[in-house]
């Protein structure tokens, strides 16, 4: 019996492999660090997004420990239904206070946040304005809203103004990473905050990258002083944080729509009380310990510094430094050369990135060493300067 279905399946694959896209995992060995195991090797990371290394940090590892001794491990349902513990229920308000932000929901992933909050916030009268850049799930969340979707040029404030200005839908919803994942650069909030002010829409920003990082590890509100009801906040816990799952905040009335309203919140298990205490638990440490952040922000000028001295362009004050290449077999190339040498560095092609911006991202963390970071330029600059990589 034919099978269309898996006969479409199976000539995507091929086209995948046609194009030297198709991707495949590595299997660790070990928790995530600056180093890790793959099998009997030891690879430098740089592709991990625990900025602050605290995915294996003792004092997250033991609060995951008494979590699950106290509350075993599954939540068991959804938070409405009788999911939502204590542990669920400190973080939330840990992590209102950590933002300053009047209220805080904890939602299964930033992928589930986003995706809810687009579409409990916005219908089909709505409108919604993304950023090219945007992660894939803010795309996503417009999507499923059914809201009219715009997309403006990254970062180009004339043309979000231009597109505000002509539209009539009842509510609008400007949507914009902070930290954009696949370049490092920072989006312009305070001008995105003006003109949802100007033309009365909701500010969702997606901190995924700049919650532990920017602000003293608080986020980029923070960083930058931001502060309106028009925000609405989505923190990644996946990342810096060192743990899995994601809070929004803001608004008291809005975060209990989301609660009544998002379907990704409604609809889904809440995460395990060990995930929520251990987001309480990083939150304390960064707050107990300054010297996490500060270390990572010493590792970003170190690498920036040692790239200008190596003639390598380095632009981003954040965590992730893109080094775009443009070809994605170079890309390929070069992450090989670099693996060969005990890094690992991902090349990041289309469709993650636009055609033709092929790059290695380096991700840098708390937990580097500067020797490391240093010779992880070194090691990048020989590379991209040896034709065999070509
Ligand atoms: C990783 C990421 C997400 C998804 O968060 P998860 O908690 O991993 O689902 C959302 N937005 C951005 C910008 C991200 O980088």
């Amino acid at each position: 019996m034919a099978h269309a279905g898996l006969a479409a399946v199976r000539r995507g694959l091929a086209e995948l492999d046609r194009e030297g896209l198709r991707r495949a995992r590595r299997v660790l060995d070990s928790p995530q660090g600056p180093v890790v195991r793959e099998g009997g090797r030891e690879l430098a990371n740089f592709a991990s997004n625990d900025y602050l290394g605290l995915a294996n940090h003792p004092r997250i590892v033991a609060a995951a420990r008494e979590a699950v001794d106290r509350f075993g491990f599954g939540a068991g349902a959804s938070p409405v239904v009788v999911g939502h513990s204590r542990a669920h229920e400190e973080a939330e308000v840990a992590f209102a206070r950590f933002t300053g932000l009047p209220r805080a929901l904890l939602f299964p992933s930033g992928y589930a946040a986003n995706l809810g909050i687009l579409a409990a916030l916005a219908d089909r009268s709505a409108a919604v304005f993304g950023d090219r850049l945007n992660h894939a799930c803010l795309v996503d969340g417009a999507l499923l809203s059914r809201a009219d979707f715009h997309r403006y040029p990254h970062g180009d404030l004339a043309a979000l103004d231009a597109l505000l200005a002509r539209s009539k839908a009842g509510v609008r919803v400007i949507a914009s990473d902070t930290v954009f994942s696949m370049d490092g650069d920072v989006a312009p909030l305070a001008d995105l905050l003006a003109l949802a002010e100007r033309h009365d829409a909701w500010l969702v920003l997606d901190d995924a990258h700049g919650i532990g990082v920017l602000g003293g590890g608080r986020g980029s509100l923070a960083e930058f002083g931001l502060a309106s009801p028009r925000i609405v906040c989505m923190a990644t816990l996946g990342k810096a944080l060192g743990g899995y799952g994601a809070f929004v905040a803001g608004d008291a009335d809005m975060i209990e729509w989301l609660m009544q309203r998002a379907r990704t919140y409604v609809f889904s298990t809440a995460l395990p009380p060990a995930a929520a205490a251990v987001a309480t638990a990083a939150m304390a440490l960064i707050d107990a310990d300054p010297s996490i952040v500060r270390a990572l922000h010493a590792r970003i000028g170190e690498f920036r510094r040692a790239c200008e001295a190596q003639g390598v362009a380095a632009s981003s004050a954040t965590a992730i430094q893109p080094v775009v290449v443009g070809d994605s077999g170079r890309a390929v190339a070069l992450s090989a050369r670099l693996r060969e040498a005990g890094l690992l560095v991902p090349a990041i092609r289309p469709p993650t990135v636009p055609q033709g911006t092929a790059r290695l991202r380096i991700s840098l963390s708390a937990a580097h060493t500067r020797v490391q970071v240093e010779s992880l330029v070194s090691a990048l600059a020989q590379a991209l300067d040896d034709g065999s990589a070509r």
